[in-house]
């Protein structure tokens, strides 16, 4: 079901899933702000879970712990294009019956031993801003299984609307998420080319790493054992104490790079203040957040101009 955002994609499905004040959501403090502010929107407490180093999703081994008498839903987000390690949140999800919902923002048509990211959980968020693998200007996409949530989705969508409805008639407090007919038009092309905007983003990703695998001082990305990226940023990790004056430093070779994401979730203003969280309670999250450089990416970009970026890092690193 298309809706005009991912974020009220996200919204939608929390609403619909009946979550509210009271419940708590297992998420990671490493992604977009969106992932946890879907929460924020229906006074649902993020309980955040800190990350693994490889897929830089949330980390299984810590969520058991994190549940409790309050816990109603899981939410992982696919950030960069990978999934999470989904196979051992799934087993703990069904253990304890709650129902897991998929950020795949980041991640359209990525796999996970054989699945798509978004197939996988209860339901499952898209978005198609433009620095997405495909876009719609603004727009976002809903995917679940569970009809009566389906349908609980369409009517939030349109105002709170009956299916049957009158135009004036609304059957419970909705909002206006309807994605516009010229913009779903768009999406209906791109969705024609997606497989080859993702197939270009792979090619792009193995020219980076063929250029900057020799270079000491950078830690590629890597891909865990039984997933299938659909690139969505090229994210290298150099020192913590270098980072943000290589930024400059390429900046003033002409080279746009950028912090992902920085700061964490859990450590942006209105969440310290909120929630009272503070610098290191998620270590691992937080240093990512402090190492990791987005290189150019996009398709169309040029074979001498992944040359030059390599070739401007190396001198620089
Ligand atoms: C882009 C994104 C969203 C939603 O973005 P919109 O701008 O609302 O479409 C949500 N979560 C993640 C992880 C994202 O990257």
């Amino acid at each position: 079901m298309a809706v005009n955002s991912g974020t009220a994609a996200l919204h939608c499905i929390v609403r619909g899933l009946g979550l509210g004040a009271g419940d708590e959501v297992i998420t990671t403090p490493f992604s977009f702000v969106a992932s946890a502010n879907c929460l924020l929107y229906e006074q649902v407490k993020p309980i955040f879970v800190d990350v693994e180093e490889e897929t830089f999703g949330i980390d299984p081994k810590l969520v058991e712990a994190a549940i409790g008498p309050a816990t109603k839903a899981l939410l992982p987000v696919h950030v960069f294009g990978q999934c999470c390690q989904m196979d051992a949140l799934m087993e703990i999800a069904d253990r304890h019956g709650l129902p897991v919902i998929e950020d795949a923002c980041e991640a359209t048509l990525a796999r996970h031993h054989g699945q798509m990211a978004g197939t996988i959980g209860k339901a499952s968020a898209f978005g198609f801003y433009p620095n997405k693998q495909m876009t719609t200007g603004e727009g976002g996409m809903i995917l679940t299984d569970d009809e009566a949530l389906y349908r609980l989705c369409r009517s939030l969508r349109n105002q709170g609307r009956s299916e049957d409805g009158q135009w004036l008639s609304h059957e419970r407090l909705g909002f206006n998420y309807r994605i516009h007919e010229l913009t779903a038009a768009l999406g209906v092309v791109q969705t024609e080319k997606l497989p080859a905007l993702v197939a270009e983003r792979q090619r792009l990703a193995l020219a980076y790493q063929e250029r900057l695998r020799l270079i000491a001082g950078i830690r590629l990305p890597e891909t865990a054992e039984g997933n299938t990226h659909s690139w969505f940023v090229y994210p290298i990790r150099v020192e913590a104490s270098r980072r943000n004056e290589l930024i400059s430093q390429l900046a003033a070779h002409g080279i746009q790079s950028k912090a992902y994401f920085y700061p964490c979730i859990h450590l942006q203003q209105f969440y310290r203040k909120k929630f009272g969280f503070e610098e290191g309670m998620f270590p691992v999250a937080e240093r990512l957040s402090k190492e990791i450089l987005i290189l150019p990416f996009f398709p169309g970009l040029k074979e001498e101009q992944m040359d030059r970026v390599a070739r401007v890092l190396s001198k620089l690193i």
